[in-house]
């Protein structure tokens, strides 16, 4: 049984025309499944209330965000991590974190009432939110709220982070848990935000050995990223067996994205979409939740997370997109749309150290599971 879960409310969630997190993402995505007649019922939620994100968040936290998105003033709101330029302040803000992080929970609970077996959420994955901090374009922490679903009824739970960037909100809310296994392939904080996801984060207390971070080098590509999914996360996965696998396929790893400097291709995507599938069904009792995140290439994201609903739904990929939804969204964002579903063939001439990048990666996965198998015994 397969769920989706939408609802054209999450483009209240809109942080400013120029903001990379844009609705319209999400909206042109849908559009295009839409004419190519592939768009399927989805599930509208209800928005979560105040008093329910204080499983997750600061009670003050919560009221000053409420407030100051409703157009009063709030002192000492910058200590909060808001009306900054990646977080500002908005009028439907904070409305819509709270539907989108209805709907991330509303998977959680189609998963633990035997409802759905596979559930994708079209929005939401706001891993940098902490609990009284708004990071990173994200207030309310969904992916942390729907895990807390599952871990009150004593499911086990394993997160695994595919956006570029490192899941630190959620590493830190469960940074202690033993039901919480985290696991963020992202770029290096080396290089781009956080900044956090080393190696040696690797949890406290119950949770030790339970937070796997895999910074990679910048202009990693596919085959490497698939080798560290196979090094890392599939060993992982075989051990802690758990009862779900929580997904956050953002797609700014892809080589386009202006935000981050992996350089996956839509075909990459689509191999790590379909090892995902396979991975939940062998370790998970098949139980899967995948939201969406990050993206900033929306020529790139729309066509990435078509794929991802496409095969989600088993349904066959087309080559070619269509003429009018080209033309409309080509008009509609002033630029070029791309022709076909798939990157080109060889998008980039040549990838800069790539036997090193190889060598690094595969150096990484060694060091980190060094690190952590002597626990897991
Ligand atoms: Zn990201």
């Amino acid at each position: 049984m397969r769920k989706v879960i939408y609802s054209p409310k999450y483009s209240l969630y809109n942080l400013g025309k120029e903001h990379p997190f844009s609705p319209l993402r999400a909206e042109m995505t849908l559009d295009l499944l839409q004419s190519l007649g592939a768009l399927q019922d989805y599930i509208e939620p209800e928005e979560v209330q105040p008093e329910e994100l204080f499983e997750i968040h600061d009670k003050e936290y919560v009221e000053k965000v409420e407030k100051v998105s409703a157009g009063e003033t709030v002192e000492d709101i910058e200590n909060f991590g808001l009306g900054t330029q990646d977080n500002p302040i908005t009028p439907g803000m904070a409305q819509g974190a709270r539907i989108i992080a209805g709907g991330t929970k509303l998977g959680a609970k189609l998963l633990l009432e035997g409802e759905a077996k596979k559930v994708l959420q079209m929005g939401g994955g706001f891993h940098h939110a902490h609990p009284r901090l708004a990071s990173g374009f994200c207030v309310y922490n969904d992916l942390a709220l729907a895990i807390k679903e599952m871990t009150k009824q004593g499911w086990h739970v394993v997160y695994l982070d595919l956006d570029v960037h490192h899941g630190d909100g959620v590493q830190d809310i469960f940074y202690s848990d033993g039901k919480v296994m985290t696991i963020s392939l992202h770029e290096s904080g080396e290089y781009i935000f956080p900044g956090t996801g080393w190696l040696y984060e690797l949890g406290q207390g119950m949770g030790r050995s339970l937070k796997l971070n895999l910074p990679l080098e910048p202009f990693t590509e596919g085959d490497s990223y698939l080798e560290v999914i196979e090094g890392a996360v599939v060993p992982a996965l075989r051990w802690f067996r758990p009862d779900a696998l929580v997904v956050q396929a953002g797609a700014d790893p892809h080589y386009s994205d202006p935000l981050a400097d992996l350089v996956l291709t839509t075909q990459d995507f689509e191999r790590i979409y379909r090892r995902v599938f396979e991975l939940a069904d062998e370790f998970t009792k098949g139980n899967l939740l995948i939201t969406l995140g990050g993206g900033y290439s929306i020529t790139a994201t729309s066509r990435i997370w078509t794929i991802l609903y496409l095969l989600f739904f088993n349904l066959p990929l087309p080559e070619v997109l269509p003429h009018e939804w080209r033309k409309k969204w080509g008009e509609k964002l002033g630029r070029e749309i791309p022709e076909f579903l798939h990157d080109l063939p060889n998008p980039f001439d040549e990838i800069p150290r790539k036997p090193e990048i190889v060598r690094l990666n595969r150096d990484l996965v060694r060091r980190l599971m060094d690190a952590v198998t002597a626990d897991w015994l």
